[in-house]
C-alpha cells in the first residue's frame, strides 16, 4: 500500500522524463525533456474530466440513495436504476436511455432479485450499453456524457471505419496486440494462459497485472486469418477506455453498496496499454501517429479520457484499491507519461501543471481562479518525511482556512485560520494532531478554503524507518 502512494509522488515530482529516441524519426520522436504531469490543469484532461452536467462527489458526499434501496421492488427494476444514476451518474442513466431503457438492461441485467444485486451489475450494464450505443452510429462516434443543454458531448473520430485488419482505414493500421512486441511487455506478470501467440508470451513482471484483461482484449495473433480481439486497432482500444470509465465510475459512486476493485484495476491497465500503443506507433508506424495529430478529434477524445480516467483513479478510499499496485506504476512511468504530454503539446498546451488530487476540473472555478495557489505540497525525497510542507501565494489579502485530514475524512490539524496578506506563505505539519499526538503513518489530506476557492491535496506520513 505506501510503495503506492509513495510513487505517486515520485512520479508528480519527476518533473522531466527522458525519452530514448527510438525508431523512425518523425518530428516528435526526438529525445523528451518537457514537463510532465499527470493530468494538466491547464490542458483538456484537465478541464473536461467532468461531463457539463456531471458533479464529482467525495463519499462523505454521495447523494442518499438509501429510500431507493429501502423500497426496492424487482418489478420495478427500471426506476431505481434510473433512480440511482440520476443522483449520482447521470451519465450513466443517459447511456441507457440512449440505447432504448429496459430493452437495453434486459440484455445485461441478469439478476434483479434485490437492490443489493442491481447495484454491484451496475457498472456492467452501463458499460456494455454504452459499447452499444457507440456503435449504432456508423462514423463509430464515442459518447463521453452530457452537455449543459443535455445534448451528447461526443466525438465523432475519423478513420475508424471497417471491421477487420485488413481495413485500409489509418486507425486500423496496426493491430492493438502489436503492443505485446513492445519494450514494456516484459513488464508484464506471467500470463495465465498459453494463447498468446505474438510475440514475448508474457513478461517478468511482479503478480497482479494485466492477465485478466490482456487475454480477453490484447492477445492475438495478426497473422493468422482468425479475428480476435487484439487485431482490433486503436478505435477499439479506445472504446475499452471510454467503457471502463463507465464501469469505474458506477464502482466509485455505489462502493457504499458494494465493493470492486477489479473496475481500478482494469482502468489502469487499458491507460497503459494506450500510452504503449502511442509510443508503438510514434517510433515505428509514421503514418499513423501523423494521422492521429492531424485529427484534433483524436487528440481531444484521448486528453478527455485520460482525464476522467484519474478522476476516479485518484481516490483512495476503501474498496477502490487495484489489486496490486504494480500496475498503477506501469501506467506512470515518465517515458509512458511522456506520450500523453506529446499529445497535450499538439494541441497547444505548453503550461502543463499538475492536477492535484481531488481536485475536480469543469465544475471547480478554483481553475479559473489563481487567488490561492499552493506550490509545494511534498516533501521528497529526505529522511523528514513525516513532515509536511504546504506553501501558498496569495495575490491579494483574504480568509484562508488549513486543515489536514486522514483518509477517513476527520480533521486532525488546523495549520490555519485567519486573514492573510498578498504573499506567499509556508506551512509545516509536524504529523502531530491537534491535541500534539503523532499521528500513524498513512495517507492525509489537505484543504485550503479561501473565499472564494477551495484545493485539496494529499500528503504521506511516512516515519524514516519503513
Ligand atoms: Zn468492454
Amino acid at each position: 500500500m505506501f510503495k503506492k502512494y509513495l510513487f505517486i509522488i515520485v512520479c508528480i515530482s519527476l518533473a522531466r522524463g527522458q525519452e530514448p529516441g527510438t525508431g523512425t524519426a518523425v518530428n516528435r520522436a526526438v529525445d523528451y525533456t518537457e514537463t510532465i504531469v499527470l493530468v494538466d490543469k491547464n490542458c483538456i484532461d484537465g478541464e473536461y474530466i467532468l461531463g457539463p452536467k456531471e458533479s464529482f462527489f467525495e463519499p462523505n458526499d454521495f447523494p442518499s440513495i438509501q429510500d431507493l434501496v429501502d423500497s426496492y421492488n424487482s418489478n420495478n427494476y427500471m426506476a431505481f436504476i434510473y433512480g440511482v444514476l440520476e443522483r449520482r451518474y447521470p451519465t450513466g442513466k443517459s447511456i441507457i436511455e440512449q440505447a432504448g431503457g429496459q430493452s437495453a438492461v434486459d440484455k445485461w441485467l441478469w439478476n434483479s432479485g434485490s437492490a443489493s444485486s442491481v447495484l454491484s451489475q451496475l457498472g456492467l450494464v452501463v458499460h456494455e450499453i454504452g459499447h452499444g450505443i457507440d456503435q449504432t452510429n456508423p462514423e463509430n462516434w464515442y459518447f463521453i456524457s452530457l452537455d449543459p443543454n443535455g445534448n451528447p458531448l461526443s466525438f465523432t473520430t475519423p478513420g475508424m471505419h471497417g471491421e477487420i485488419t485488413t481495413s485500409s482505414s489509418p486507425m486500423y493500421s496496426i493491430e492493438r496486440s502489436l503492443t505485446l512486441d513492445d519494450d514494456q511487455n516484459w513488464k508484464r506478470p506471467p500470463a495465465q494462459s498459453s494463447e498468446i501467440t505474438t510475440s514475448n508470451e508474457w513478461g517478468d513482471g511482479p503478480f497482479g497485472c494485466d492477465e485478466n484483461y490482456a487475454e480477453t482484449y490484447l492477445n492475438g495473433d495478426p497473422y493468422n486469418s482468425t479475428f480476435e480481439g487484439g487485431d482490433q486497432g486503436y478505435n477499439m482500444l479506445i472504446e475499452e477506455v471510454v467503457q471502463y470509465i463507465n464501469s469505474i465510475a458506477c464502482a466509485y459512486y455505489f462502493q457504499d453498496y458494494y465493493r470492486a476493485s477489479s473496475d481500478r484495476h482494469a482502468m489502469y491497465t487499458w491507460l497503459w496499454w494506450n500510452e504503449r500503443y502511442l509510443r508503438k506507433i510514434r517510433t515505428e508506424n509514421t503514418d499513423q501517429y501523423e494521422y492521429l495529430f492531424n485529427n484534433t478529434k483524436w487528440l481531444e477524445l484521448i486528453l478527455t479520457l485520460w482525464g476522467r480516467a484519474w478522476l476516479y483513479l485518484s481516490t483512495d478510499f476503501p474498496g477502490m484499491q487495484p489489486d496490486s499496485d504494480y500496475l498503477h506504476q506501469l501506467v506512470q512511468q515518465p517515458e509512458m507519461l511522456s506520450e500523453i504530454q506529446r499529445i497535450r503539446d499538439a494541441c497547444g498546451c505548453d503550461n502543463p501543471v499538475e492536477l492535484l488530487p481531488d481536485q475536480t476540473g469543469i465544475s471547480d472555478e478554483t481553475v479559473n481562479n489563481a487567488n490561492v495557489k499552493p506550490v509545494s505540497h511534498f516533501n521528497y525525497p529526505n529522511p523528514f518525511m513525516n513532515k509536511a510542507h504546504i506553501s501558498l501565494v496569495l495575490n491579494h489579502k483574504q480568509d484562508v482556512r488549513l486543515d489536514i485530514y486522514n483518509s477517513k475524512g476527520c480533521m486532525v490539524q488546523t495549520l490555519c485560520n485567519g486573514q492573510l496578506d498578498k504573499g506567499t506563505y509556508a506551512f509545516v505539519w509536524d504529523g502531530r494532531d491537534s491535541n500534539g499526538a503523532e499521528s500513524s503513518n498513512g495517507v492525509y489530506f489537505y484543504r485550503i478554503k479561501t473565499d472564494r476557492s477551495q484545493y485539496k491535496g494529499k500528503l504521506i506520513k511516512q516515519d524514516g524507518t519503513r
